[in-house]
């Protein structure tokens, strides 16, 4: 597969790059000591570079590029701040939902602002007592005439409680209580609908300036147009969301590989120890060609992913690898760049710090490290129960 980039793809990536490593790069370490979603940055990157409207259709107000070019700017944002990347990519892969599975009024209601990057969504799946196990998911969804009443709790959900926050999708069974087996619908719940609650925010160890809630839902009322998609669909566009989600998230965890390198090298030549420099000495040398290993890997599959995405032919083995890949990659990467760092690389000022952090969490969230290697293992034929 030609993983060469376009002479286009490369003028996004050198605008994003440019507009990441003069706005974003030295507001990181403010915006994490503060763990306050930054909205008026999220605004202003879509007003400079319009990044969110990357991989929409021209019929909705977006650039009408694919996943690989949306990859490729979360790549460069997470290189300079992985928590900003990931903002982002969740606010992007909500409005993509509503492009593929959402009905005329959602996207004409409900897209534009994503798409201009006015406003964030999120995708509401994790519950307090089950995340990787969807099976255990109990939020409920119950018919009442037109309408639908929602009920239960989402753990952990990105996005959700902006002030730029236009919508939750959120998933709740809505086969009857004795039915065989569950099914779920997704539901377009708009911010501010009476019965929802957005919790109080989480103290967390990394990505801390990226905005994360539970949702309470106590009798929330919604119409049926506010499914998105067919009634009891909602595992398969969750299943089809999680498709550019896991190049999104790769993407994220690559980029945050490549800036651990960057500050690295750097440091390596400039840091003098033994009466050289830091990079002069081998085994220096060796954790910076390991991380460079890494992180060119991780591009590979990254690529690889995003551009089978596009193509309309990736398999959940390509996927998951890259996934699981790029993830794991990104936290060994940020450690020997801390190791690089000596104790400044334990200091909170120290960038390297913050990526060990924060990428912590890409080898938990959106189907975690022991998720991806039980779909790799399925995928080459072994018996793997997911029930
Ligand atoms: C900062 C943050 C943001 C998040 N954003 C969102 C969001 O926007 N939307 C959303 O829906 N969720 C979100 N999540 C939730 C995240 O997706 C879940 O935390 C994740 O899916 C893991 O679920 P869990 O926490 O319930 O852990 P569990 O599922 O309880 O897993 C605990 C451990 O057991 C392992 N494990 C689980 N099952 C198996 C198995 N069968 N075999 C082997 N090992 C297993 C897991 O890999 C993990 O290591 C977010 C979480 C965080 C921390």
């Amino acid at each position: 597969m030609n993983l060469e980039l376009t002479q286009d793809q490369i003028n996004l990536q050198t605008a994003v790059r440019e507009w990441a490593q003069a706005e974003l790069a030295p507001l990181a370490y403010k915006l994490d000591q503060e763990a306050k979603f930054p909205t008026e940055l999220y605004l202003k990157m879509n007003r400079d570079i319009g990044v969110a409207s990357i991989p929409f259709k021209e019929e909705h107000g977006g650039l009408g590029l694919g996943i690989l070019d949306m990859s490729l700017a979360i790549e460069e944002l997470a290189r300079a701040d992985q928590t900003f990347a990931v903002t982002t990519m969740v606010a992007v892969a909500t409005g993509l939902t509503l492009q593929q599975f959402g009905s005329d009024m959602h996207k004409e209601k409900y897209l534009p602002d994503i798409v201009a990057g006015k406003a964030v969504g999120s995708i509401a799946g994790t519950e307090p007592q089950a995340g990787s196990w969807t099976a255990g998911f109990t939020s409920r969804a119950t018919r009442k005439g037109d309408k639908w009443s929602l009920t239960g709790e989402k753990a952990f959900i990105t996005n959700s409680g902006t002030d730029i926050t236009s919508y939750n999708l959120v998933g709740a069974i809505t086969s009857p209580a004795d039915a065989e087996k569950t099914k779920m619908s997704l539901f377009l719940v708009p911010d501010g609908t009476p019965g929802i609650e957005i919790g109080k925010s989480y103290d967390k160890l990394g990505w801390r300036s990226s905005d994360t809630h539970p949702i309470y839902m106590d009798g929330a009322e919604v119409g049926d147009e506010m499914i998105v998609g067919n009634e009891g669909d909602g595992r398969y566009i969750v299943h089809k969301t999680y498709q550019s989600a896991r190049c999104f998230l790769s993407a994220c965890a690559l980029g945050l590989s490549q800036g651990c390198l960057d500050h690295s090298i750097a440091y390596a030549k400039d840091r003098q120890a033994f009466g050289r420099s830091l990079g002069g000495l081998q085994m220096i040398q060796k954790m910076i060609a390991d991380m460079a290993i890494k992180t060119e890997t991780s591009r590979l599959l990254a690529r690889q992913a995003a551009a089978k995405v596009d193509a309309g032919n990736a398999t959940l083995l390509e996927l998951a690898m890259a996934k699981y890949h790029c993830c794991e990659s990104s936290s060994e990467v940020a450690d020997l760049a801390v190791q690089i760092h000596g104790g400044f690389g334990f200091m909170n000022d120290c960038p390297v710090s913050r990526y060990l952090r924060d990428t912590r969490i890409t080898r938990i969230g959106d189907g975690s490290s022991q998720i991806q290697s039980m779909i790799i293992a399925k995928e080459l034929g072994l018996d793997v129960d997911f029930t």
